[in-house]
C-alpha cells in the first residue's frame, strides 16, 4: 500500500472524513494544516498571530509562514507508517518544497487523490456545516441535525459556525483553491501519481475509491 499521500480538493470536498478513516484503519498519520494553523490562533503564538487574519478571510496564510511551520511538523512525519496531508501543500510553490524535503529523506509523496467538487455541492455542505464550541462535536443542519435547532445535544449551548464558513468567505475560499491549488493536480499528474476521485460520491464509495487507488 502506498502510504505517503497528499489529499487534494476544494474546501468541503471531505478530505478531511477520509482521512480520519484512513487514519483509523490503516495508521496512516494524519497531518491538516487548516487543523494545525487554527490550534496556533487559538495559543496565539507567534505563527498563529501571523496566520490569524488571513484564516478568518479564508485567504492563504502566505507562503513563507506556512513553509517555516510546516517544515517543523514534515521533520517529524512517520516515513514507513505513511502520512497523509490534507491542506498542504496549497501552492505549487509549496508543492516544490515539500518535495525538496521529502527528496531529502529519500521518502518522496506515493500518491496524491484529487477530490473533484463543484461549488453547489460546496456550498450546501459548508454553509450547513455548525459545531460545538464546547465539545467540538459537528452537525450539519440537513445531514446531522442535533435534536434542537442550534443547541448541541451533549452540552445544551448554542452551537457555532466558523469564522470561514460564511457563504461569501466559502465563495471567495473556492475561488483561491480554483486559481493557486489546482495546479498542484497537473503538477502531480506529471510526476504520475495522481487519482481524482468524485467527490459527490458517498463517503463508502469515496473511501473505498481511494483504497483502491493506494493498492
Ligand atoms: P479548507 O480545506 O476547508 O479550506 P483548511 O482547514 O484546510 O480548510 O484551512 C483553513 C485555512 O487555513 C485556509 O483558508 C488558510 O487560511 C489556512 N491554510 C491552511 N493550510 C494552508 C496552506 N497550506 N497554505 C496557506 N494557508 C493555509
Amino acid at each position: 500500500m502506498r502510504r505517503r499521500l497528499i489529499l487534494l480538493g476544494p474546501p468541503g470536498s471531505g478530505k478531511g472524513t477520509i482521512a480520519a478513516r484512513l487514519q483509523q484503519e490503516f495508521g496512516i498519520h494524519h497531518i491538516s494544516s487548516g487543523h494545525l494553523l487554527r490550534r496556533e490562533v487559538e495559543e496565539g503564538s507567534t505563527v498563529g498571530q501571523r496566520a490569524r487574519l488571513f484564516l478568518e478571510k479564508g485567504e492563504l496564510v502566505p507562503d513563507g509562514t506556512v513553509l517555516t511551520f510546516m517544515r517543523g511538523w514534515m521533520k517529524s512525519a512517520p516515513l514507513e507508517s505513511g502520512f497523509m496531508l490534507d491542506g498542504f501543500p496549497r501552492t505549487l510553490n509549496q508543492g516544490k518544497a515539500l518535495d525538496v524535503w521529502l527528496a531529502e529523506r529519500g521518502a518522496p509523496v506515493e500518491a496524491v487523490i484529487l477530490y473533484a467538487c463543484d461549488l453547489k455541492i460546496i456550498l450546501d455542505r459548508i454553509t450547513g456545516r455548525w459545531s460545538c464550541p464546547k465539545c467540538g462535536r459537528v452537525y450539519h443542519v440537513y445531514s446531522v441535525p442535533p435534536k434542537v435547532a442550534g443547541i448541541c445535544d451533549d452540552c445544551r449551548i448554542e452551537l457555532t459556525q466558523r469564522a470561514d464558513d460564511r457563504e461569501p468567505v466559502v465563495r471567495r475560499r473556492f475561488g483561491i483553491y480554483a486559481r493557486q491549488t489546482k495546479p498542484l493536480a497537473k503538477y502531480y499528474e506529471h510526476q504520475g501519481k495522481l487519482t481524482v476521485v468524485d467527490a459527490a460520491l458517498s463517503p463508502d464509495e469515496r473511501f473505498a475509491k481511494t483504497v483502491a487507488a493506494l493498492n
